[in-house]
């Protein structure tokens, strides 16, 4: 099977997994809120936005990304089609490097101002929870498809990392979204390979200063490399 028919079928098993796990953090959110939860309104705006974003942009991300990884490995583009590694070694780059690629990303949305105005749609929502995981606007979902085709492109991606990449990222970002908090003996383990929802909560800080930190989304270890990491917060 090629990487172009394996494609729809990891996109419906991961909408059945980003649902399931959805539904399982919300209602994890609701026995246990880290903090009281808020409803209406903004439920319905960050909803809207997802179905937006969803028939838009979101449908088309894994099977253009998968795209791009094959034409590249056809074509012999890219880095790792120029080099070859071992399998193991090349799914464990690419999920490195589209990490930090989006470390990279989420940093320039705050930095540059015409991408903060689009950027500022996700943090203007008055509270977090995990639908703040699905508010994004819809021009910057697709800036960063082309970003991450362009990486894939450049790299020479494989596909079967990139579509499993895609998945592990939607479900990351349920995670460091939701309005919960992990076990305390489990919290400073998990982050220090994890980003958690206790970290990323700090980057929802009503403070400038706190939410200009803690960019990751899956791996913790940028923010402490690149000196953007905020252990505990101190604005509201
Ligand atoms: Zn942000």
């Amino acid at each position: 099977m090629n990487g172009m028919e394996i494609a729809p079928q990891m996109e419906l098993l991961g909408f059945a997994l980003i649902a399931g796990v959805f539904a399982l953090f919300a209602a994890i959110e609701m026995v246990s809120p880290a903090r009281p939860p808020v409803r209406g309104r903004r439920w319905l705006t960050n909803l809207a936005l997802f179905a937006i974003d969803t028939l838009a942009v979101r449908l088309l991300i894994p099977l253009l990304m998968a795209g791009v990884a094959v034409l590249a490995a056809e074509r012999g583009w890219g880095l790792l089609n120029v080099i070859a590694w071992p399998g193991w070694a090349e799914f464990a780059l690419a999920i490195v490097v589209l990490d930090v690629a989006l470390y990279l990303q989420h940093w320039a949305t705050h930095r540059v101002p015409l991408l903060w105005r689009l950027h500022k749609v996700h943090h203007s929502d008055p509270t977090f929870d995990v639908t703040t995981a699905a508010r994004f606007h819809p021009v910057e979902m697709i800036a960063s498809m082309g970003w991450k085709m362009a990486v894939v492109l450049v790299l020479g991606l494989p596909v079967a990392a990139v579509l499993t990449f895609v998945l592990v990222f939607n479900l990351a970002t349920l995670f460091t979204h939701a309005n919960f908090a992990l076990p305390r003996w489990a919290e400073s383990p998990v982050r220090a390979i994890l980003v958690t929802p206790d970290m990323h909560r700090i980057h929802h800080s009503s403070w400038q200063q706190e939410t200009d930190s803690n960019y990751g989304t899956l791996f913790s270890v940028w923010d402490r490399i690149f000196r953007t990491y905020t252990s505990n917060a101190r604005g509201g």
